[in-house]
């Protein structure tokens, strides 16, 4: 089976999907998975699960199954928790790497909840560090001996603008600094090859492209030969070397075991594990090469038919992730109006209108019917209703 693979999904007749990039749709398969998880594993097997179901090598084998959409090798990526909370630990653990530095560099486009994690653990901390923030643009030339850490989000979540990993890695490295890279707009959208670029650090989260549903775990990465050595910040019983000798004391980990926390997400790995079913028999590079056919349809098609919206994406897709963004003014209003007509995206503050292209559930025919749907609300300015200028708590 090829691109697209719609019938693998669950989407509601009629809908144009162009948000997979911040909830990817639910997988027809991951219903029967869960009934299956609470109705035998959970309300079967009780407390036994967590060894008769292996419920506690669930974060290292869905970890496995992660590694291979990001270029990792297995051994090397563990699930749990949330983006933010994986933000804060490979940060925590990347300072302690270089303890005379005292400043992490990221840059403007990043998503604000990396930046506030980063400012909490330097309160935390009291010992003197600063977030130094810089354009995308000008994060290479920013990076110096002071530099601790270079904290960089490959794909920005406003524009879709991608930063070169391999090249930044190797800067950073050249300047001394650790990196850490987060992957929430690249698993399950690009090709990333974590082994080439290097990088000490990864994490990302499950529930954009990958498709795990809603507050879907987080996962972390660490450079193999680093894994024995890093410190966890955020020493929890499961991460350490032995959880039910119950020490008094921490101690870590063998290898990424180290970077578990706490009690795993049982049923929301499973529902991601039976989620990245989809993905069987097609590579990223099929899905990076149609994502790149769709995203360019679909400027072309925007650029030609609503002159109202300005592309705030880079022109070259190699530049950009699996996302289009356009600027408008009217633009939360006529993302409304869109979804309203079945086209959903999203918005993001302040006029941006952001579209993600998901090649395994749409394809050509799709992103055309999206923009006649799109031009239509333009020309007739549709928008301009009050029932679409009213802000929901989530845009
Ligand atoms: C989506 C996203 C997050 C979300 O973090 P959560 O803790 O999962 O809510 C964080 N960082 C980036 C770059 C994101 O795109």
């Amino acid at each position: 089976m090829s691109l697209p693979r719609k019938e693998l999904f669950d989407l509601p007749e009629g809908v144009i999907y162009l948000d997979g990039n911040s909830l990817g749709p639910m997988p027809k398969c991951v219903p029967a998975r869960l009934a299956e998880v609470a109705e035998q594993e959970w309300a079967g097997e009780l407390i036994k699960g967590w060894n008769s179901c292996d419920w506690m090598g669930q974060p290292a084998r869905v970890g496995d199954r992660v590694a291979g959409f990001i270029g990792a090798p297995k051994g090397s990526v563990t699930m749990g928790d949330t983006l933010s909370i994986k933000v804060f630990q490979a940060l925590s653990a990347a300072l302690e790497m270089r303890p005379e530095r005292k400043v992490i560099l990221s840059d403007t486009g990043n998503f604000p909840t990396d930046l506030y994690m980063a400012e909490g653990l330097i309160a935390l901390k009291d010992a003197g560090y600063e977030l130094r923030l810089v354009e995308p643009e000008k994060v290479a030339e920013a990076i110096d001996e002071s530099v601790a850490a270079v904290m960089l989000t490959e794909v920005d979540y406003r524009t879709g603008r991608k930063h070169d990993m391999v090249a930044l890695t190797e800067a950073i490295h050249a300047a001394g600094a650790v990196s850490i890279w987060d992957l929430a707009h690249s698993a399950g959208a690009v090709e990333v090859d974590l082994e080439a670029a290097g990088c000490e650090f990864a994490v990302g989260c499950t529930y954009k492209y990958l498709n795990g549903g809603p507050g879907a775990p987080a996962f972390i990465y660490v450079r193999p030969d680093l894994i024995d050595t890093v410190q966890p910040a955020l020493s929890g019983w499961l991460g350490h070397r032995a959880p039910f000798a119950f020490e008094l004391g921490y101690a870590p980990g063998d290898g990424i075991e180290r970077m578990r926390i706490g009690t795993p997400p049982v049923l929301q790995l499973s529902a991601l594990e039976a989620a990245l079913s989809v993905w069987e028999g097609v590579s990223m590079s099929e899905v990076r090469a149609a994502s790149i056919s769709l995203s360019e349809t679909f400027i072309r098609e925007v650029e030609a038919r609503c002159p109202e919206l300005t592309l705030i994406s880079p022109r070259d897709a190699l530049q950009r992730g699996s996302q289009v963004s356009f600027a408008f003014e009217h633009g939360y209003a006529a993302m409304q109006a869109l979804i309203a007509r079945g086209v959903i995206g999203d918005f993001r503050a302040p006029n941006v209108m952001r579209f993600g292209f998901t090649p395994l559930f749409l394809e050509e025919r799709d992103v055309l019917a999206a923009v006649d749907i799109l031009e239509e609300i333009l020309s007739t300015r549709a928008w301009d209703q009050p029932e679409f200028m009213t802000r929901s708590r989530v845009t």
